[in-house]
């Protein structure tokens, strides 16, 4: 059996991903912790431990993974609590800075095995590879990205939507990002970046390259945020047999 413990257990993803664990043969929870709920049960035998415990948590319970779907400087901290207890890490939080991805990245290497994704879900990591081919074939024409999700998402531009202009700067150069636009603002070369913010929207994510007569897009939408937990589940059972090191969702789904 694998063990599995999980941050963020009472949120959105996170009530999606004990649902998903219960329906597979092969893996536990063995913890689960958040900020609220103490004491909640998450199943037959787990009850929810306050985040403040991780460390005592994780020596306790022995997984062999956590999964974390928490937030920003949350998951850092759980990130650094799971490489001192050698617990394989799949990151499912967005909205890092540049310094937070280095202190998880020191943190993992040579210690832990951790898959790192903004998307879980199988259909993005196509719609990666489409972007990456499209830039590849059209240098020339405008490119905008525009992402749209739930009110209550913390961060913008999505963690989908900033993985996006990484692969297109492979092939456009390290152009400027202009977010959204207002008053005089002539286009130059440059990515275009819309986060739009609405009632219910899972994940709906288009990248849009535009040139003299025609357009083309290519466009992701999540109908359920299912499609993250599973792939979340699919990346744990992968990381606890995978060596030391960071991972993406390509590798696990074998598509590199
Ligand atoms: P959410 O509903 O706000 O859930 C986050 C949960 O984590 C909340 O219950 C929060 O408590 C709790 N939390 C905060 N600090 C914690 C800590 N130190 N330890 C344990 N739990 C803590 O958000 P969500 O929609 O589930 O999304 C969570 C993260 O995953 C976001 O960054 C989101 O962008 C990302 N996400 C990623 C994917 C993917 O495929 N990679 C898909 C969807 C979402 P409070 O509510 O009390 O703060």
């Amino acid at each position: 059996m694998i063990r599995v413990a999980l941050t963020g257990a009472l949120g959105r993803m996170g009530t999606l991903v004990i649902q998903e664990l219960s329906k597979q043969n092969d893996m536990d929870l063995v913890a689960g912790l958040d900020i609220i709920g103490e004491g909640k049960p998450l199943s037959r035998d787990v009850t929810a431990a306050h985040a403040s415990k991780i460390k005592e948590i994780l020596s306790q319970t022995n997984p062999d993974v956590l999964i974390d779907f928490t937030e920003p400087n949350a998951a850092v901290n759980n990130v650094l609590s799971a490489t001192e207890n050698d617990v394989n890490l799949v990151v499912g939080t967005t909205g890092f800075k540049r310094d937070q991805l280095e202190t998880m990245r020191n943190a993992i290497n040579g210690k832990v095995a951790a898959v790192i994704s903004p998307n879980f879900s199988v259909g993005v990591n196509v719609f990666w590879k489409l972007i990456a081919l499209a830039a590849e074939n059209l240098k020339d024409f405008d490119v905008e990205v525009i992402e749209a999700h739930h009110n209550q998402k913390k961060d913008a531009p999505s963690g989908t939507a900033l993985a996006v202009v990484e692969i297109l700067k492979k092939t456009l150069g390290d152009i400027e990002v202009v977010s959204g636009r207002d008053g005089s603002c002539l286009r130059g070369k440059e990515i275009g970046m819309h986060a739009i913010r609405a009632g219910d929207i899972v994940g709906d994510h288009i990248v849009l390259f535009a040139g003299p007569g025609e357009r083309l897009e290519i466009k992701h939408q999540a109908h359920s945020r299912m499609a993250f937990a599973s792939g979340a589940i699919k990346a744990a059972r992968w990381v606890v047999g995978a060596r030391t090191g960071i991972y993406s969702m390509a590798d696990v789904i074998g598509s590199r």
